[in-house]
């Protein structure tokens, strides 16, 4: 095989070797069936097994034991952007968006179109660069739900504390920073999360729905776009992706065997503390997008002092077998995505790389 690279990809991203490696015994014959899971119906005991089990890893990883459904869907993480208002906002109520990045904008956008939404608070004005502190949430008592995307992933900032919802629901975009450190799940009425970054391949998106969100049947949504519709079938109500949900599985277990989720918290720090430091140390040389109190453990932003240095540092990456670092088309700049795969002897690869490249450009 040939070098692995040091996968800093926003995503599609990083997945451990020995998922892959797993994923790859296991695709042509699926544990001694003589199949490959993807040639069989997911209505079959194999895969009805992996749809239960998948389910309670996910529960058991979020320190969430009952109360809540599990649902494998379709249409990415941006699906729910539409499905959440489609399900959730009422005539009559509001749905409250905290706009901390481009993905919670577009929640927000498609919002509109449902139904009415309202923005409880927002840091675009000031570039996303510190996250709103709860004296700033303004959160209308007619509010439906409130969401949120508590790991920007374009931008590079998280929140550090969960904001208080009291009664209204809260809804987690999770997409970029789920499983990355522990969370208090229980404050979410819904978490949901593209599993492309740190559950497995794309194709799959991971929601996770408190019970009474789903006492309703909103007969007014098209079947399949109804909560409800995958809850009662145990999310089997039409054919799943089935190898994304057997590689998230893969996941999830990977997580599990390597200290859960305040493990993942530990290396992630440490990861991404390397590359703050460099950063920090370098005399305004590299510059952080994000302010300190909101930087994320999963995306690091950061700037050169000029788009040229910033092409050759991409450029120069690449030669030496990193991937990914150029930063989101609509920004720019570079961005380091160090999900719970990527190593840390990665992130030590590449703060010598900066070190190095600044020495010589700087
Ligand atoms: N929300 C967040 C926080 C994301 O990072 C992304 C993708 O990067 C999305 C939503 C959109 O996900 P998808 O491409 O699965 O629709």
């Amino acid at each position: 095989m040939s070098k692995r690279a040091y996968n800093f990809n926003p995503g599609p991203a990083a997945l451990p070797l020995e998922v892959l490696q797993k994923a790859q015994e296991t695709f042509v014959d699926y544990n001694g069936i003589g199949m490959s899971l993807t040639e069989i119906s997911h209505r079959s005991k194999e895969y009805e097994a992996l749809n239960r089990e998948t389910q309670e890893l996910m529960l058991e990883l979020l320190g969430l034991s009952s109360g809540y459904q599990v649902l494998f869907l379709g249409g990415g993480a941006s699906m729910q952007f539409s499905m959440i208002p489609l399900n959730f906002l009422k005539p009559g109520k509001v749905g409250s968006y905290l706009v901390t990045g481009s993905f919670s904008e577009k929640a927000y956008q498609d919002a509109k179109i449902v139904g009415e939404a309202v923005i409880a608070a927002s840091n675009k004005e000031t570039n996303w660069r510190s996250l709103p502190k709860a004296g700033d949430i303004r959160i209308d008592p007619n509010s439906a739900y409130v969401h949120m995307t508590t790991n920007n992933t374009i931008e590079g900032s998280q929140w550090s504390d969960i904001p208080e919802t009291g009664d209204i629901p809260l809804i987690g975009d999770m997409t970029s920073g789920i499983l990355s450190r522990p969370i208090d799940a229980h404050k979410f009425a819904m978490i949901y999360a593209g599993a492309q970054k740190n559950l497995g391949p794309a194709g799959v998106t991971v929601a996770v729905i408190r019970d009474d969100l789903l006492q309703e049947e909103p007969k007014h949504v098209p079947v399949m776009l109804r909560y409800t519709t995958h809850a009662k079938n145990q999310s089997l109500y039409n054919t799943p992706p089935v190898h994304s949900i057997y590689v998230v599985n893969l996941m999830l277990k990977w997580v599990k065997e390597n200290g859960g989720v305040e493990e993942m918290e530990k290396q992630n720090v440490a990861k991404t503390k390397l590359l703050y430091d460099v950063i920090d140390a370098s005399g305004g040389f590299y510059t952080g997008n994000i302010a300190p109190d909101s930087r994320s453990i999963m995306n690091v932003t950061f700037r050169l002092p000029s788009e040229e240095l910033e092409k050759a540092f991409v450029k120069e990456s690449e030669k030496n077998n990193f991937v990914g670092l150029a930063g989101h088309r609509s920004v720019g700049g570079i961005r380091a995505s160090a999900y719970n795969a990527v190593p840390y002897e990665a992130c030590a690869a590449l703060a010598e790389f900066m070190v190095d490249f600044q020495k010589r450009n700087g």
